[in-house]
C-alpha cells in the first residue's frame, strides 16, 4: 500500500463490513495481480486447481486450531450472508417435522432470524427482552427449554444493540444449540462442544462480506429433507467440500489471511480476547465517567465487547458528535437507525490507539457541550 493511501486510513468504526487488519490488506495488495506460483490473480483461478483449493484447505485448518473444532464438526465456507443461515437452519433442522424451534429474542438480529423460521415450522420465542428495548441477556431460569425442541437458538452478540452473552445461555445437553455469532466470531475462544450448530457472515470480525462459516455437528446433517433446493442442503456442502457449487474464492481467501493473523501476529484467541476487553474498557469507562452526559445502553453484565453502544442528551448533539469525529479521522460512529445514538464497532482489527483516540475526543466531546 503507498504511504499516502496508508496515511489517509481513519480509525473506521463500521458496524460491518468492517475493518480489516491493515498487514492483510497489503498483503492482498502485494498477491493481487498475480498470486504467487499461480501465473494470476487469485480472481482468474480455478476454485478446483491446486492454489486455491490449499488456501481454502489452509483456512479451514487455520480456524479449526484457532477454535479447537474437533473432527465432529464440518467447518463450511457458504454464500448468502447470515441472512440465508435464518432460513436454512429451520429449512435442514425443523422443515417437514413436527418439532419446535425455540429461540431467544436479545435483539434486532434475533427478531429477523424468527421471522424467517417461522416460515419452515413451529417456532416459539420463549425468551423477549423487547419490554426493556433489548438491553440484557436472559439470566438462567428466564426461559424454559422443551425436552423435545428442534434446537434453542439465539445470538451471542446483538450488533445493532451492542448486546453480548458473556458465556453460553443455558441449554439442555440433548437439545442442539445454535448460535448466530456473525459479529463476535472470533473475538475470543468458543466452547465449540456445547453447539450444535454456529455460524457467522465474514464482514464484521472475519473477512469481507460474500462468505458465511458454519461449524455444524455432523451428526445434524442427516436431518436435512431431502426436498430442499441442492444449495440449502447442509449436506451437499459437507460432501462437496463447499464446492457443491463455486464457493466465494476471494472472501474465503481474504479470511484464511485474517485467521492466519490472529493465530501468527495476534498469539491465538485467549490474547484476542484479552486485547478486546481492554479496549471496550476504556469506551466503557468512559461512558461511565461521563454518565451525566454520555448514556450506555446495554447493562453493564452484557456488554459488548464488539460494538459499543451509546447515547447523547440530545439528537443535535449526537449529530455534532458524529461529523467532528469524523473531522478528527474517525468513521462510522452513527447508530443504527432502529437503535439511533452512536455506535463504535471495536472489532479484532481495531487497533487500540483507535480506541484510546476515541476515549479522548468523547472527553472533549462531553466537556465542551455537557
Ligand atoms: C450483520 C449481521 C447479520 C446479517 O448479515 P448478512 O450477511 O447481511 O445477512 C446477521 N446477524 C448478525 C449478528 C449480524 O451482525
Amino acid at each position: 500500500m503507498s504511504v499516502t493511501a496508508t496515511a489517509q486510513r481513519a480509525f473506521n468504526f463500521s458496524a460491518g463490513p468492517a475493518a480489516l487488519p491493515l498487514t492483510v490488506l497489503q498483503q492482498v495488495q502485494e498477491e493481487f495481480l498475480c498470486l504467487p506460483g499461480a501465473g494470476a490473480s487469485l480472481l482468474e483461478l480455478s476454485h478446483r486447481g491446486k492454489p486455491f483449493v490449499s488456501i481454502m484447505e489452509d483456512a479451514e485448518a487455520t480456524l479449526r486450531s484457532l477454535l479447537g473444532v474437533s473432527d465432529d464438526y464440518a467447518v463450511l465456507f457458504l454464500q448468502g450472508g447470515a441472512a440465508l443461515q435464518f432460513s436454512m437452519i429451520p429449512a435442514n433442522l425443523l422443515r417437514g417435522t413436527e418439532m419446535t424451534g425455540q429461540y431467544l429474542l436479545t435483539g434486532s438480529w434475533g427478531k429477523k432470524a424468527i421471522v424467517e423460521a417461522r416460515k419452515e415450522g413451529n417456532i416459539e420465542a420463549i425468551y423477549d427482552a423487547k419490554d426493556s428495548n433489548y438491553d440484557h441477556v436472559p439470566r438462567p431460569g428466564d426461559y424454559q427449554v422443551r425436552d423435545d425442541a428442534a434446537y434453542l437458538y439465539y445470538c451471542s452478540n446483538e450488533t445493532i444493540q451492542g448486546v453480548q452473552y458473556p458465556t453460553e445461555p443455558d441449554c439442555p445437553d440433548s437439545i442442539p444449540l445454535i448460535s448466530d455469532a456473525s459479529s463476535d466470531f472470533l473475538c475470543r475462544p468458543l466452547p465449540i462442544d456445547k453447539y450444535g450448530l454456529i455460524y457467522a457472515c465474514a464482514q464484521k470480525n472475519a473477512g469481507p462480506a460474500g462468505v458465511t462459516v458454519v461449524v455444524v455437528r455432523r451428526d445434524l446433517l442427516e436431518r436435512g429433507s431431502e426436498s430442499l433446493p441442492g444449495y440449502l442442503q447442509y449436506r451437499n456442502h459437507e460432501a462437496g467440500g463447499s464446492m457443491w457449487n463455486t464457493p466465494p474464492t476471494f472472501a474465503i481467501y481474504v479470511l484464511g489471511k485474517v485467521a492466519r493473523w490472529l493465530a501468527d501476529d495476534i498469539g491465538g484467541l485467549e490474547a484476542m480476547e484479552k486485547q478486546n476487553r481492554e479496549k471496550a474498557q476504556v469506551l466503557y469507562d468512559t461512558i461511565d465517567a461521563n454518565s451525566g452526559f454520555y448514556q450506555g445502553h446495554a447493562k453493564p453484565e452484557c456488554r459488548s465487547l464488539m460494538n459499543v453502544t451509546f447515547t447523547l442528551p440530545n439528537d443535535e448533539l449526537q449529530t455534532q458528535f458524529v461529523d467532528e469525529a469524523a473531522q478528527h479521522s474517525m468513521v462510522s460512529l452513527k447508530g443504527h437507525r432502529s437503535v439511533g445514538g452512536i455506535r463504535a464497532s471495536i472489532y479484532n482489527a481495531m487497533p487500540r490507539e483507535g480506541v484510546e483516540t476515541l476515549a479522548n475526543f468523547m472527553k472533549d466531546f462531553a466537556a465542551k457541550n455537557g
